[in-house]
């Protein structure tokens, strides 16, 4: 091997890497400069961390590879790695995402947000699932900041998941959150788990809807929301 290789942003500690991913959810990008955990928390000791390295390692070797060859050596480093990060969600704190970021207001015409997009991983197969998230909700007095709606749809596609029990998460926390008369969440995805195996391959898209209160019980309501979503997003 090499001496002088390069150096590799990605083959950081796992557990730095994993709680920069969480802060950039919990605070969002432009908030301000994320505060690294100096310590781990109770159960992310280094000690055990590399159970995943070893299981990337036997399934290499159950598929029929060599873990020890040099374009793989590193391999079960960058899944630990990928892996924590792309199911850094179990480890949000929703209080935090939230932060305050809840305001009472005389406003109560329905707020959408759609085209968020998000990448998932499926639980069946862990491959990913990915699209767009609409989010709608009408207020009963208290709305959220805008820039935490995606940060929400975040943190529940960053597990493992199947996209219904996804979309009634997002609508069930925005309803707890809120208490607004209605909420309603679609979401449209592609799921590599269909597109890459047998022979129904490509394109086939999954809508998913979950709709709360008025969302529900008003077809007024669901209307207006998916003449929103309808609605072509204005080009700049
Ligand atoms: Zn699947």
């Amino acid at each position: 091997m090499p001496t002088d290789k390069p150096f590799e942003p990605d083959l950081l500690d796992p557990e730095a890497h994993v709680r920069r991913a969480v802060e950039e959810i919990e605070r969002g990008e432009d908030d301000e400069p994320a505060r690294v955990a100096e310590k781990p928390a109770v159960g992310e000791q280094a000690s055990g961390s590399q159970g995943i390295e070893h299981a990337v390692r036997d399934i290499l070797t159950e598929i029929g590879e060599d873990p020890a060859r040099e374009g793989l050596l590193r391999t079960p480093e960058r899944m630990h790695r990928m892996w924590l990060e792309l199911t850094c969600g179990y480890r949000v704190d929703p209080d935090r995402l939230i932060n305050g970021a809840v305001f009472d207001v005389g406003y109560s015409e329905m707020v959408v947000i759609k085209g968020i997009p998000f990448y998932s991983l499926c639980e069946h197969h862990m491959l990913p699932f990915f699209g767009t998230a609409a989010v709608g909700y009408l207020p009963r007095g208290r709305v959220i900041g805008l820039s935490k709606i995606p940060r929400v749809v975040e943190m529940y596609a960053r597990r493992l998941q199947v996209q219904e029990r996804m979309t009634q998460q997002i609508a069930d926390f925005l309803q707890g959150r809120l208490n607004p008369y209605g909420v309603g969440v679609v979401i449209e995805a592609e799921h590599l788990c269909l597109a890459m195996r047998g022979v129904q391959k490509g394109g086939a898209t999954m809508v998913t809807s979950s709709v709360l209160g008025t969302f529900r019980s008003s077809k007024e309501t669901r209307d207006e929301f998916m003449a929103h979503l309808e609605r072509a997003v204005p080009r700049a």
